[in-house]
This record gives C-alpha cells, structure tokens and sequence, in this order.
C-alpha cells in the first residue's frame, strides 16, 4: 500500500469543496474530508484510494478551480 503511485492529486489550496469532483468519479474514491481545512478554510476534495483510480481525469475536467492534477 505504501507505494502505491499518486495519480490523483488536489491542489488544495484551489479546492473550495464543491464536491463536483466527488460527483463525477466514476470509481466513487473522491472525498471532501472533514478533518482539515486550507488556508481559505475550506474543506477539501482527496482521493481516498489511488489504487482504484484509472486516471479518466473526469474529476480534474468536472473541476471549476482546476485544483487536480492527474497522472497515469
Ligand atoms: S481520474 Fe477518474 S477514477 Fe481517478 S479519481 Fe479522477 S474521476 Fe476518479
Ligand atoms: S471540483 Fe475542484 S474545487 Fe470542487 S471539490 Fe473537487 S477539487 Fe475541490
């Protein structure tokens, strides 16, 4: 598990939770956490299991904020 390789990652200073990105996954691995906010004090978007993600890219296109980033 700990080398699993980043292929969706949030700039989360650009996130501010609208949860568009959560909507669209097809995978259902994106998530606003609830426990840290940033600097906006916004909650913001993760991917809860990297391992499943198939790199669509269909959150980072769904995102108003362009805050993702992804990678195959
Ligand atoms: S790239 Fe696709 S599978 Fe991966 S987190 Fe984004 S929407 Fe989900
Ligand atoms: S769509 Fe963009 S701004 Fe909205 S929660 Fe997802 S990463 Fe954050």
């Amino acid at each position: 598990m700990s080398d699993v390789k980043q292929k969706m990652t949030v700039n989360i200073q650009r996130c501010k939770g609208c949860a568009l990105c959560t909507a669209v996954c097809p995978k259902k691995i994106v998530e606003i956490q609830k426990e840290k906010r940033n600097d906006k004090g916004y909650f913001y978007a993760r991917c809860v299991d990297q391992d499943k993600c198939i790199s669509c890219a269909m959150c980072a296109m769904m995102c108003p904020d362009c805050a993702i980033k992804i990678e195959k």
